[in-house]
């Protein structure tokens, strides 16, 4: 048995009943499995058994007081899963879904994107099993207090900083900000994604989205094309996928889905930019159904309980979640003629999908790699908290755009030195994976 697989049993044994930790973990190892013939040192310092142990995890209980008078229990997590490369950095997620196995994938992969940034950051994720669709604001903030209250002691400017991610947006990071400033007594930059008028970055709400764009541009320009005039569609109705909406319609293609987790809709005639301006208020403001968009607008239809892939496109942009494509979406996206996929989410593809895609060549950009401008724009929000020193909308737009271009460079030439050209997964997880162990063996067994 090869050094991988061994150590994809022993994760397999150590880690029961964790299908998404194991899937991620599978992933990564099966493509980085040529730098690890080619150099000794990282089978010598053990690098792969020692990169999917976390370095710390921690669980918690989070009891908060609804707006009823009762109590309720939620659990809260945080993954602390390598700190080679700086501070863990890493969203938080709010979802009825989150489990152990859930954050871990997420905190694995982020190890490897945060690499790929070329940033100074450490990878971790975390979350709760906490719903805050349909609650109240206050009871938003009685969690958010509660899960921050024992969250504290764990993160800091300099050991952790958490970001948003499904469930965590502009409301949710204010709330847990006030709670740890007024625990730690002190103004830092603990968390990333905060409003602008107290320490956010400009664009780093905006950077999944415009960063999955800017990487699928530098997709299309190795076949000569441009994103101008393409037919895309787009998953989820959040966050990622606003501002990737937003962005391609700055770009001159034409978005037709959009969705959230009852169904999509479908507007032949394009989500343009006072459409979209309607769904920020319906999913921000109102925080309602986008079932709501097909009632509101002439020539829009909602299919509830599906997903958009079956719909004709150029390119595909999955912004909602985990195995959101699976191998018969794959199918249906190539059969329609799809040529590109940018990832906006983490891990939206299953296995099999990937395989798909992969081998019928069309472009992929793997979430790893394609949505690391969020992560990217919270390291220069870090800067900028470390700094006191806000940069200018154009400054921050312009490192994300770089940062996406040199993450394509990197990915695209580690991938055809190793003998996979085009093939990004390999190139991503290879570029990512060489950082992080080098540093690794530099620091000793830790
Ligand atoms: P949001 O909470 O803002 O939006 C999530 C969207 O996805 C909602 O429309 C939601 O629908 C939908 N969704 C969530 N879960 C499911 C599900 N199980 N089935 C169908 N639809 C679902 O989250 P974000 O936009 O921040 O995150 C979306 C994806 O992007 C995630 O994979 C996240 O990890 C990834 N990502 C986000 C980054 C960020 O900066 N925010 C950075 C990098 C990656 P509903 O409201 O009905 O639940």
């Amino acid at each position: 048995m090869g050094l991988v697989q061994q150590v994809l049993e022993i994760v397999k044994k150590r880690n029961p009943n964790e299908p998404e930790f194991l899937q991620a973990v599978t992933e990564v190892l099966e493509s980085i499995r040529p730098v690890i013939q080619r150099h000794k040192k990282y089978r010598d310092g053990k690098v792969l058994e020692r990169l999917v142990e976390p370095e710390r995890m921690i669980q918690f209980r989070v009891p908060w007081i609804d707006d009823k008078g009762e109590i309720q229990v939620n659990r809260g997590f945080r993954v602390q899963m390598n700190s080679a490369l700086g501070p863990y950095k890493g969203g938080l997620r709010f979802h009825p879904t989150v489990c152990a196995s859930i954050i871990k994938f997420l905190a694995f992969e982020q190890v490897f994107k945060n690499s790929l940034t070329g940033l100074p950051m450490g990878g971790g994720k975390g979350g709760a099993d906490f719903d805050p669709k349909g609650k109240s604001d206050t009871e938003v903030m009685r969690f958010c207090q509660s899960f921050m209250t024992e969250l504290f002691r764990h993160v800091g400017p300099n050991t952790d900083v958490p970001a948003g991610d499904i469930g965590v947006g502009r409301r949710e990071i204010g709330y847990l900000f006030g709670q740890y400033k007024r625990l730690a007594n002190e103004f830092t930059g603990v968390l990333t994604g905060k409003a602008r008028n107290w320490g956010g970055s400009l664009i780093r709400p905006e950077a999944t989205g415009y960063g999955a764009v800017y990487f699928a541009q530098e997709m299309l320009k190795t076949r000569d094309q441009s994103i101008e005039g393409k037919i895309c569609i787009v998953s989820g109705a959040g966050n990622a996928a606003q501002f990737t909406v937003e962005k391609l319609n700055q770009v001159g293609a034409k978005v037709v889905t959009m969705s959230d987790s009852g169904g999509f809709i479908y507007d032949k005639n394009g989500i343009t930019e006072e459409k979209l301006a309607w769904i920020m208020h319906l999913k921000n403001v109102r925080r309602r159904r986008i079932k709501e968009y097909a009632d509101h607008f002439r020539g829009a239809k909602y299919v509830a309980g599906q997903r958009p892939w079956s719909v004709k496109c150029d390119c595909a942009f999955p912004c909602a979640t985990q195995n959101e494509i699976t191998k018969d979406d794959a199918k249906k996206l190539i059969d329609n003629s799809c040529y590109l996929v940018s990832e906006a989410a983490n891990m939206p593809t299953v296995p099999a999908g990937v395989d798909l895609f992969l081998e019928k060549k069309i472009l992929f950009g793997p979430g790893k790699a394609a949505n690391a401008g969020g992560v990217a724009t919270s390291g220069l929000e870090m800067s900028q908290n470390s700094m006191r020193l806000p940069w200018p909308r154009e400054e921050v737009d312009s490192r994300l755009r770089h940062i996406m271009s040199t993450i394509h460079k990197n990915a695209w030439e580690t991938a055809e030195e190793y003998g996979y050209p085009g093939n990004l997964v390999v190139g991503a997880n290879i570029a990512g994976f060489v950082k992080v162990a080098d540093a690794m063996l530099d620091q000793g067994v830790v």
